[in-house]
């Protein structure tokens, strides 16, 4: 058995960090057995409009919900880096630090990795780490074979998992909180309750600094 360490990345706005992230982060962890699983805000979302709640708030959220699992952690390397937070850019910085990407395993749900072809150098990403893509209520991985179908021979079971060489792309079908932060915004303003949707902690850090209060 090799010993290189298994690092799960899970990338996003986190605006706000919910429940259904923390089950994708459960569901990679314990599918890939990895060592931890660190939550990565990103800076400025590529594809979409800017966040709503600035970085030091997202931030804060994703260190509260990372301090209750010790298989958590979290990074401010997108937070930190210059311009928009693209994967491969992330990919050089880890590289340049002189992390093994043989043993770096990025996290998406399956919506997010339904688009990957137009992802910023979109082959050689693929090329460089393992994936581990989580369904989301509605996008099922396991359909990524069909809708992906040029990127299907490296597609593998989770469940039949055995540590791979080459570069792959893990497939786990698991239930996970059918929730969305864009759910979660709406429900704020409209001052409906956040009880399941998201951890307490992070219910409490929303209401304290009035966050998404006047989104609608
Ligand atoms: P928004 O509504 O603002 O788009 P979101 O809930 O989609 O927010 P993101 O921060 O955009 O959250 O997602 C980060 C990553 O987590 C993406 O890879 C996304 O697919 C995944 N993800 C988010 N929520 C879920 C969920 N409920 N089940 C599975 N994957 C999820
Ligand atoms: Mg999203």
């Amino acid at each position: 058995m090799s010993k290189r360490p298994r690092l799960g990345w899970l990338g996003g706005t986190f605006d706000p960090i919910h429940c259904g992230h923390l089950d994708v982060a459960r569901a990679a962890h314990t599918a890939l057995a990895l060592g931890t699983v660190r939550l990565v805000p990103t800076r400025v979302p590529p594809h979409r409009s800017a966040a709503h709640a600035p970085p030091k708030h997202r931030w804060a959220m994703v260190t509260l919900a990372a301090q209750a699992h010790d298989w958590l952690g979290v990074s401010d390397d997108e937070l930190q880096a210059d311009g928009p937070s693209y994967t491969i850019h992330t990919l050089n910085r880890l590289e340049e630090q002189g992390m093994d990407l043989g043993g770096l395993h990025v996290i998406t749900g399956a919506d997010a990795f339904a688009t990957i072809l137009d992802w910023k150098d979109a082959t050689q990403l693929i090329d460089r780490c393992h994936f581990v893509v989580v369904s989301r209520p509605g996008h099922q991985a396991q359909a990524l074979r069909q809708t992906l179908p040029m990127l299907a021979t490296r597609m593998l079971d989770a469940k039949s998992y055995v540590e791979a060489s080459t570069p792959s792309i893990f497939l786990v079908d698991t239930p996970t909180a059918p929730v969305s932060s864009t759910e979660i915004r709406n429900r704020v303003a409209a001052g409906q309750s956040l009880d399941g949707l998201v951890p307490e902690a992070i219910a409490t850090y929303i209401d304290t600094h009035g966050l998404y209060r006047g989104e609608a």
